[in-house]
């Protein structure tokens, strides 16, 4: 697929299944796609909030991953990102700052959540506890964590193959692998 049309992909209004189609054939990393339709929120806008929070991770000294958490309309809930150096909190991470800032939420049945990385086990499973429907991630090469799991049990996953998610994390690994190897576990 070119990667230089700047045309926003429009897709038919219930083809979910064919946006995860389109989304999954894009092979080429170097294309960083806009998706602008109008029953589908926009993911990229919603990223970018995401890879901001990353940003600021970074800057404070911190593993640089991102998330929010929004209404299908594009109301942003809370934003936050993961804070194991800053908050010497292991359990701090981007999803659950995003959700903890959101705070309380009668229902999260119209919710999308965004990060800029595939959820580990552990914010998998705060998908799946409240009822999330929707996970935007903005890469899932660097780590694949729960994203099988989630697909399997009914959660819309979208895989924006971000290079800027990649290359952000990407080069926090190279400069910090230890810290990136007590992130997700590995001894
Ligand atoms: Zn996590």
């Amino acid at each position: 697929m070119p990667c230089g049309s700047s045309q926003p992909q429009r897709l038919p209004p219930t083809s979910k299944s064919l946006l995860r189609e389109n989304l999954s054939g894009l092979n080429n990393p170097d294309c960083v796609i806009t998706i602008r339709t109008t029953p589908h929120p926009d993911y990229q806008a919603m990223l970018d909030v995401a890879l901001e929070e990353a940003r600021q991770g970074l800057e404070e000294g911190g593993v640089p991953i991102g998330a929010a958490l929004f209404r299908r309309d594009g109301t942003l809930l809370g934003r936050g990102h993961n804070r194991r150096v800053q908050d010497n909190d292991p359990s701090a991470h981007g999803e659950t700052d995003a959700f903890r800032n959101a705070g309380r939420q009668r229902s999260y049945k119209d919710t999308v959540m965004v990060t800029t990385l595939a959820p580990c086990w552990y914010c998998s499973g705060l998908v799946k506890q409240f009822g999330i429907p929707t996970l935007v991630v903005g890469e899932s090469r660097t780590f694949q964590g729960g994203l099988e799991w989630l697909r399997e049990n009914g959660t819309e996953i979208i895989d924006m193959r971000s290079q800027a998610c990649e290359e952000l994390l990407g080069k926090f690994i190279a400069a910090q692998p230890e810290v990136w190897n007590e992130d997700i576990g590995e001894e």
